[in-house]
């Protein structure tokens, strides 16, 4: 019998736990300032453009393109050495922050700079999913 190798999992906290909550859902949010409207991610205690403390976790639309990419061969750890190759992606949303995630639904070969992508959901257990990106 192999020794089962548990994944390392997101801990949601105080400035992450909306995010994971609204990805558990289905959805993806993004902090917003109330102040300037502009969105940024990862999550700040204030808006890095205005100093605001009038921030918002805001839904967006989970569009947005490949702004770059790598293919990961060799898994960092044996939970993932089922899943190689698969692509690390910084997604560049319609709304203007980058984050990473993983592409799915689509051939690690397949992955071009530019391509259009949507937010699609993984969920790794009973409390958290993962945001992830497929081609639109
Ligand atoms: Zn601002």
């Amino acid at each position: 019998m192999s020794e089962v190798i548990e994944r390392p999992m997101p801990v949601p906290d105080a400035a992450t736990g909306p995010y994971w909550a609204a990805a558990h859902e289905g959805h993806l949010v993004m902090p917003r300032c109330n102040d300037c409207g502009k969105y940024h991610f990862y999550p700040h205690p204030l808006c890095p453009y205005c100093s605001s403390a009038k921030l918002e976790w805001t839904p967006v639309s989970g569009r947005g393109t490949l702004y770059s990419f790598t293919v990961v061969h060799r898994a960092p750890s044996p939970a993932f050495a089922a899943e190689v190759p698969y692509v690390v992606a910084v997604v560049e949303l319609e709304e203007g922050p980058r984050l990473m995630s993983n592409l799915t639904g689509c051939a690690p070969a397949q992955a071009k700079i530019g391509m259009p992508l949507k937010a699609a959901f993984r969920k790794l257990s009973e409390s958290v999913t993962l945001p992830v990106f497929e081609p639109q």
